[in-house]
């Protein structure tokens, strides 16, 4: 499967009825959630019966093209599969049960509901939702697909417009030539990685650069909140989406950076493997919170293990345990507090830099099969 994003035009008065059909796609969720919650036994099927008992009750639901409604009792569903996976597996931690969703930002078409112009420059929407006919932005080419291969189409909104995302049925398996390498890599807060070979990359830090800007930003935001108005003025909505145009700056670079060096690390190695780290349980620690999710880990991860299913290569996720205190030439612990960038072994006087050291228990963890194997979920994008 792979994913085509184009940026959508069309008129104010589609833009709304986006926005509505996005707000009928969160509704049906939410119902969902709530009549999975509220009876017993409730599994997939039933979600997708239940869809239909919500379209003959409310006529806003009806409106929305059937299999969209079902795409959004699936979405639910994955939630709920996800929470049972948890506890099955016996999860850490929270189990992430399924939560109401308040400010949903696409909706999803499958096959049918929508129709692109002859020369697939245009989409139109054909459901009583009355989007109509939207013009496609994008150096994507639609017209090297067989109209059955797109097999889903999500609308989305973002703070600087529409996009449309098209998820393409093709084998995106490329054959390639075997490098005879493996890598262990660590994901750090000074390094972004730091691989057994002694290679590293700095931390590129895109929200901290950005900060100051942001910070501007939000506070000319505050300035023209009045409270007592409802709704709020123009004046401050514009402030409101310049404020979230910078934060989506932000998040496109990171995502860039991270995909770029998933993908370099990909193409020069066979197999691959890193640390399973729950960085949600990392970002509870208030002191480093804001370098965590600035880091982007979970992204990189995510697109490292989408190039591994793409190029055939083989990740694995080890657990992270003691990575970074033990020895990778002896085996013993060699305790260090955080600060301590250099590991220098007491017991075999092996010295290394504190993160190589750590790469190098990663892979040697992964070669003596403890860790599983990250899999990349079909459809699911890397964002
Ligand atoms: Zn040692």
């Amino acid at each position: 499967m792979i994913v085509y994003e184009f940026k959508v035009k069309g008129k104010g008065s589609q833009y709304n009825a986006i926005d509505e059909a996005i707000r009928t796609s969160q509704f049906i969720q939410n119902k969902c959630l709530r009549y999975w919650m509220d009876n017993e036994k409730v599994g997939k099927n039933e979600l997708n019966k239940y869809c239909a008992v919500l379209a003959s009750e409310f006529p806003f639901a009806d409106e929305l093209n059937s299999m969209a409604r079902q795409s959004a009792a699936e979405r639910t569903w994955s939630a709920i599969a996800r929470f049972y996976d948890n506890c099955k597996k016996k999860k850490k931690g929270l189990k992430g049960f399924p939560k109401f969703k308040k400010t949903c930002r696409s909706v999803e078409y499958k096959t049918s509901g929508w129709k692109l112009s002859p020369n697939r420059k245009a989409i139109n929407f054909r459901d009583k939702k009355h989007i109509g006919t939207l013009k496609l932005k994008g150096t994507y080419e639609l017209n090297y697909y067989d109209l059955d291969q797109i097999k889903r189409v999500r609308i989305v909104r973002r703070a600087d417009g529409y996009y449309a995302q098209f998820a393409i049925d093709v084998k995106v398996r490329v054959e390639t030539e075997p490098t005879a390498q493996a890598t262990g890599i660590d994901l750090g807060l000074k390094f972004f990685i730091a691989d057994n070979k002694g290679n590293v990359e700095e931390c590129p830090k895109f929200y901290r650069k950005a900060e100051r800007r942001l910070n501007r930003a939000n506070r000319k935001k505050s300035k023209k909140f009045n409270k007592s108005a409802k709704p709020q003025s123009n004046n401050y909505r514009k402030a409101r989406n310049r404020y979230a145009r910078k934060h989506l700056r932000v998040s496109r670079q990171r995502k860039e950076y991270c995909k770029r060096v998933a993908y370099s690390v990909i193409q020069s190695n066979d197999l691959i493997a890193y640390e399973d780290l729950n960085v949600k349980g990392l970002v509870r620690n208030r002191h480093l919170a804001k370098s965590i999710s600035d880091a982007g880990w979970s992204t990189f991860r995510q697109w490292l293990e989408y190039f591994g299913f793409k190029y055939g290569k083989v990740t694995i996720a080890v657990p992270p345990y003691n990575t970074s205190q033990n020895c990778s030439k002896c085996g013993k612990k060699v305790k260090k507090s955080l600060s301590t960038r250099t590991h220098v072994c007491p017991h075999c006087r092996f010295v290394e830099d504190r993160d190589v050291n750590a790469a190098m228990n990663i892979l040697k963890l992964a070669l003596s099969t403890v860790g599983h194997t990250g899999t990349y979920a079909w459809g699911d994008l890397p964002n």
